[in-house]
């Protein structure tokens, strides 16, 4: 079995297509449903009632963080919040110019188009964001060869949200476009409990107060993750118990899924036992790594490195990545006595 697929990874913060119904009734449509983040709802309830009182367009945001921690969901509250339409759309499903081009001029005014994994756009399409963002209009080209003119559309104003895991990939010529640069950060368990809570009352599953924080301890920080367990978890509390979540209904479930206390699976741990058992607990570069246990880098970076490292699992040096000691208390194994805590 490939564990690495995202169907066979309960853990995994990407979205899976059995998911998509659900998904939408599962997304908070208001600021105040919105849970946590608490910092850049503030700031973004100030930018919206002062876009709303001008009469404006909201200036460009980007939002950026591991996947599943409500990107896509705060756009949709966004545009909700201003009652404008939003526009879906990725970095790699706009192919050509074109298909940006016909994007922007069927926009309303103060409409957003939110546009996820804007990082894996190709440079050529950026370019057509440039003059859209700062001036609102495209240049066209026109015909072929010495016959080719250029037009410039004008545009009306419109909201761009960008959605990226890796801020830091972004070219400086883009980022400089967003006027509001939000980075959203993994939940505590008790911002999960509470969306679990809800996101079990939307999908009428009985649970007790215990039982979704047994759930929300063990979803790595993450919305998604939290949904998920929580759908499965009622599979078997429905199939195998007594209906209801309770707290040992969910700790029975989630061992059965293999989630340990910690929130960690499979890949977690072998990921943990490689860096110790073959690199003396490191440090180890992220693409010695990655070939080691046959995962994508950008997976390892973008997906488990951030849990792993919040719960002082992991730890960044400049030569690579350590475990902490924390980690060989958690194998069970004798702590190595120069092994530095970082
Ligand atoms: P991203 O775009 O960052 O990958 P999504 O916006 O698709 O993440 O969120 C994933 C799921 O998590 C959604 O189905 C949504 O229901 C839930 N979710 C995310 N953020 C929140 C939040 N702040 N409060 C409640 N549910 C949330």
């Amino acid at each position: 079995m490939d564990l690495s697929s995202d169907d066979a990874r309960l853990l995994s913060p990407n979205l899976n297509g059995s998911e998509d119904e659900n998904e939408l009734s599962l997304r908070p449509k208001t600021l105040d449903d919105y849970i946590g983040q608490d910092k850049v709802k503030e700031n973004l309830r100030v930018y919206i009632e002062a876009a709303k009182k001008r009469g404006e367009a909201l200036d460009h945001v980007l939002l950026y963080g591991p996947p599943g921690l409500g990107k896509t969901t705060l756009a949709g509250v966004i545009a909700n919040e201003l009652g404008v339409q939003l526009r879906i759309t990725s970095g790699p499903a706009i192919e050509k110019q074109g298909d940006l081009a016909a994007l922007l001029t069927n926009l309303n005014p103060g409409d957003i188009l939110f546009i996820d994994e804007i990082h894996r756009m190709s440079r050529s399409v950026e370019e057509v964001l440039y003059p859209a963002m700062e001036d609102h209009s495209i240049d066209i080209i026109i015909g072929k060869g010495p016959s080719a003119r250029s037009i410039r559309l004008d545009l009306p104003p419109f909201t761009l949200i960008g959605a990226t895991t890796r801020a830091g990939q972004l070219t400086a010529p883009l980022r400089d476009r967003f006027g509001c640069l939000f980075r959203l950060e993994l939940y505590t368990p008790e911002e999960l409990g509470t969306i679990v809570t809800r996101s079990a009352g939307i999908l009428g599953i009985g649970i007790e107060e215990d039982g979704a924080m047994e759930i929300a301890s063990r979803s790595r920080g993450t919305p998604r993750i939290a949904n998920r367990l929580l759908k499965r978890t009622r599979d078997f509390a429905e199939v195998e118990g007594c209906g209801v979540i309770t707290e040992s209904e969910a700790q029975r479930a989630l061992a059965r899924m293999d989630i340990d206390e910690f929130g960690l699976d499979n890949i977690d741990r072998l990921l943990l036992r490689t860096i110790i058992s073959s690199y003396n607990g490191g440090p180890v570069g992220l693409e010695t790594m990655a070939a080691a246990i046959g995962e994508e880098a950008v997976t390892i970076e973008d997906v488990y490195e951030p849990y792993l490292m919040q719960i002082g699992f992991l730890a960044r040096t400049p030569r690579g990545r350590i475990v902490t000691n924390a980690v060989y208390s958690y194998f069970g194994l004798p702590v190595p006595g120069q092994q530095s805590m970082i």
